[in-house]
């Protein structure tokens, strides 16, 4: 089976926030669509992998938060290249709290739900859940995951359903490239990468340019 297939459905970027007792906590996923209108009601599918997984599974709800186009890429870095086991997440960005949940400020829209089914799958929980709150945030379109390889040319992490390793999804092996090591961005710019400022920071993660790897 040709597994870029899969690319030519249509999918967004999204932050999945929960709570982990107090404390809030969040992953990126790019599966959520609406399955009801009335109760309204959406799935995510998270992996079981991501720490956020136990804690919706815990507290019974969670919110999407919708990302735009001009969303800052450095909350994917935040939200989908580190464990919220051992980072807080939301220490450097602006959100607001609804139904107990964050919801990010720098998104187009948002809802928050309570859990109400979950079908589990060999990797993924799908969640269920009805949304109590929800509202649009802005006026820009909302990032498809396209726009997010295309455009922000920012890579699938590991967990994401989406995720399909290196060696199939590239055609062939190309000259040198310098990858960030943390999320795989790959750098395209047109001065070569040895020549960037030392204060270079990846697009998506903020990481240091000492974190890229010559590939
Ligand atoms: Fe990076």
């Amino acid at each position: 089976m040709n597994r870029n297939v899969f690319r030519n459905l249509s999918y967004g970027v999204y932050v999945i926030s929960t709570l982990d007792g107090e404390r809030h906590t969040g992953c990126v996923a790019n599966s959520a669509m609406q399955i009801t209108s009335s109760p309204a009601s959406i799935a995510v599918s998270i992996n079981h992998d991501n720490y956020t997984n136990s804690c919706i599974e815990k507290s019974g709800k969670f919110a999407v938060s919708i990302l735009s186009e001009s969303t800052d890429p450095g909350i994917i870095g935040t939200f989908g290249f580190q464990s919220g086991k051992n980072t807080d997440k939301f220490a450097d960005v602006k959100y607001h709290v609804s139904g107990g949940i964050a919801v990010l400020d720098d998104c187009c829209g948002y809802l928050v739900c309570k859990v109400i089914g979950k079908l589990e799958t060999a990797t993924h929980t799908i969640f269920l859940g009805e949304a109590l709150d929800g509202d649009t945030v802005g006026r820009t379109p909302a990032m498809t995951y396209a726009y997010y390889h295309n455009v922000v040319k920012g890579k699938s992490p590991k967990n994401a359903p989406t995720y399909i390793p290196e060696e199939e999804n590239a055609p062939a092996a190309s000259s040198e490239k310098w990858v960030c090591g943390i999320c795989r961005y790959e750098y395209d710019g047109d001065v070569p990468f040895e020549e960037l400022p030392d204060s270079y920071v990846c697009p998506v993660c903020k990481q240091p340019k000492t974190k890229f790897i010559k590939q």
